[in-house]
């Protein structure tokens, strides 16, 4: 009778909106037969009351206590987890085809906003063998959730890479604080602990590939990568084995570009159209040789944007464990935005 449900605080709301009126018509029922009936037997008016008396119970049996009130207050398109984690709300801008779109002037593409962009590598605890510098690579899970949470609170969306190239190239409309989250190298922890927190935040991220890794101990599996996909996340190229672009030779292009781009393309059954330089490193070279194979656009770290190829030398930072408020500062300082 009183079987709990979790499956969200909507049905609840609509439930117990529904209640009082049942209240009322069992009592109605009830003073009614009370006044129309005159009983020949006791037997009968101690049936009638025992069945009123479960009546009543059912009726006042609400389920978990989350009142209407919690839900007032939140928009149609947003909502709280049972763990009080806000789902963020759709998409203010739809996700754009690029079917068409002209590639714009250098000078117009720099002259836009930029977007902050974040990048992440592993999401795990520190050992005690991590070196101090290889620390600025790994990040705590606790630390990354408390940094999402951030954005989250901070009305921040995320983007994909369609919808930045769209912005960039023709100014298509973005949903309000945009934020690209980037997760580099494969390891599996971006999968099994940074998916599960931006699910709880509605937030999808951009996954830079190394193939030569997929499969192996601590990094993801074919299925994994395949999942992401499926769930919206954008896969993306950064090479065979994390080569640095600017030593390429002769038949490197292949190697590192062509056949981890047809991998992940046979994984994931969709276009690989974007890259991401191994080390944020790039040279004027590597540009015509990624337009060749296919990148649309390619992402490095914090180095100046090419004044003549900015789509293929857009920006990163990375993030390492540091207090929300700190990220917040340096995604302000490095992208210049209000
Ligand atoms: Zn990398």
């Amino acid at each position: 009778m009183c079987k709990k449900n979790d499956t969200g605080i909507v049905l609840f709301a609509t439930k117990q909106r529904f209640y009082p009126f049942k209240q009322c018509l069992i009592y109605v029922c009830l003073r009614r037969s009370m006044k129309t009936h005159t009983f020949r037997s006791k037997p009968e008016l101690i049936a009638i009351l025992v069945i009123a008396f479960f009546c009543f119970m059912a009726a006042n049996c609400h389920g978990p206590s989350v009142k209407t009130a919690d839900v007032k207050g939140q928009s149609n398109a947003e909502a709280s987890t049972t763990d009080g984690a806000r789902i963020a709300k759709s998409p203010e801008a739809p996700m754009p085809s690029l079917d068409g779109i002209k590639v714009a002037d250098p000078k117009t593409i720099l002259a836009r906003p930029e977007v902050p962009i974040l990048c992440y590598h592993q999401i795990r605890d520190w050992k005690p063998t991590d070196s101090k510098s290889a620390r600025d690579y790994i990040i705590p899970p606790a630390s990354f959730n408390e940094q999402i949470k951030m954005l989250a609170d901070s009305g921040y969306h995320t983007i994909l890479p369609d919808q930045l190239y769209a912005y960039l190239n023709e100014g298509a409309k973005l949903p309000s604080k945009p934020v690209m989250l980037t997760f580099d190298d494969t390891d599996e922890d971006q999968y099994t602990v940074a998916k599960p927190t931006m699910d709880k935040y509605g937030y999808k991220g951009v996954f830079f590939v190394m193939t030569v890794s997929i499969g192996r101990p601590r990094y993801m599996t074919k299925e994994q990568i395949k999942d992401l996909s499926d769930k919206g996340h954008v896969i993306a190229s950064h090479t065979w084995d994390h080569h640095n672009v600017k030593k390429y030779q002769g038949n490197d292009w292949v190697t590192q570009i062509e056949k981890p781009t047809k991998l992940l393309e046979s994984i994931t059954g969709k276009q690989i159209k974007y890259f991401a330089y191994p080390f944020g490193l790039w040279n004027h070279e590597a540009i015509p040789e990624l337009k060749k194979r296919g990148m649309i656009a390619a992402f490095q770290l914090y180095s100046k944007r090419d004044e003549q190829d900015p789509l293929y030398t857009i920006r990163r930072i990375i993030v390492p464990a540091m207090k929300p408020a700190a990220l917040s500062k340096s995604m302000h300082e490095a992208f210049k935005y209000n």
